[in-house]
């Protein structure tokens, strides 16, 4: 097993089945431009080569699709079939939630019963200039379908100043009317953000600024979380659940035990560090001749992961699998 000075080893990992999304998140990408070429991005066999042989190589028990949009991709269903055969402990999938109700019976076929699906308001105007695609009916139709369908949902919000921080208690509230766990992620100096300090201190909201805002109208405690959980977790004592992955607050890199695939075959160790790994030329070799050198590579792209805290990238959260 490949581990570090810290005790440190990949366990989860994220394939992001497609760099290309239906929406322009203002947080994500400075605009809706395409940053990966179709004929760059790796088959649905190929990805799924990769997963078994990190599997293998760095002992992966968890796997979560991403993008981009997962579900705009037609890769997505062939893809699933092979990785149902890895044994994998989980399988789960971030959607914008867009095509959710078109998709649902191909999932529940697959056997996806987990859902984290990304909403950032219950305002359609809000809902318009963030996501810059879409339409929220579409998306609470879907997680309506998926939770009546037998899957769990969880809700990602990015709490953002001057856009959307008053959908924070209706959101919740939303999420705790409907048993779907809402997770506030605080936003991150990713991509353009990174190159942009002040609008990133601008729209900030902090795990404490936040815990507040959620005080002034529930009562909540801390509740356990598994031990490389990135995220916080709150109950809000006979009404549910809800936590906050605060990168920036209460950092977890010490923990950290996620690798990314990207949908170009690029291995990413930390989203901090600006090294990517390619396997995307081991993909077709045999087995025997792929691992050693994956597991070299794996060993560089542990090696990335930050110390301490989090601090950003300039690497766009789509186009590494966020
Ligand atoms: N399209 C899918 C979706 O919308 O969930 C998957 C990809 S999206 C990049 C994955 C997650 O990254 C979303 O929950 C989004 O909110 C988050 N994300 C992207 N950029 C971010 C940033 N700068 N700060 C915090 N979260 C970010």
């Amino acid at each position: 097993m490949i581990v570090d000075r810290q005790g440190r080893r990949f366990r989860n990992l994220r394939v992001s089945l497609t760099a290309a999304c239906n929406y322009a998140c203002s947080y994500c990408v400075p605009d809706g431009k395409r940053l990966v070429a179709a004929q760059d991005e790796l088959s649905a066999d190929a990805l799924a080569r990769g997963v078994a042989l990190l599997v293998d190589a760095a002992g992966i028990e968890r796997l979560r699709i991403t993008g981009g949009e997962p579900l705009i991709s037609p890769r997505l269903e062939p893809f699933l079939k092979v990785i149902g055969g890895l044994g994998l402990k989980d399988i789960a999938l971030t959607t914008n939630g867009q095509l959710l109700s078109r998709k649902l019976a191909m999932l529940r076929a697959a056997g996806i019963d987990r859902l984290n699906v990304s909403l950032d308001t219950l305002d359609p105007t809000a809902f318009r200039s963030i996501a810059r695609g879409g339409d929220l009916a579409s998306v609470l139709r879907g997680m309506e379908e998926a939770s009546a369908a037998g899957m769990r949902i969880k809700v990602n919000m990015v709490p953002m100043r001057g856009h959307n921080l008053d959908q924070v208690v209706p959101l919740l509230d939303y999420c705790l009317a409907r048993g779907y766990e809402l997770r506030f992620i605080e936003l991150m100096r990713m991509g353009h953000l990174a190159l942009d300090s002040n609008a990133f201190l601008r729209q900030f909201v902090s795990l404490e600024q936040l815990l507040a805002l959620i005080g002034d109208h529930h009562h909540f405690q801390q509740a356990p979380a598994a031990l490389d959980a990135t995220a916080l977790r709150y109950q809000i004592p006979g009404q549910g659940y809800f936590g906050v992955i605060a990168n920036e607050s209460v950092p977890f890199c010490r923990a950290c035990s996620r690798l990314r695939l990207s949908s170009t075959g690029w291995l990413h160790g930390c989203l901090s560090s600006s090294n990517r790994h390619f396997i995307g030329d081991l993909l077709d070799k045999p087995r025997h001749q792929a691992l050693p050198v994956i597991q070299r590579l794996l060993v560089k792209a542990l090696a990335d992961k930050q110390e301490l805290a989090f601090s950003g990238g300039v690497t766009v959260m789509k186009v590494i699998g966020g």
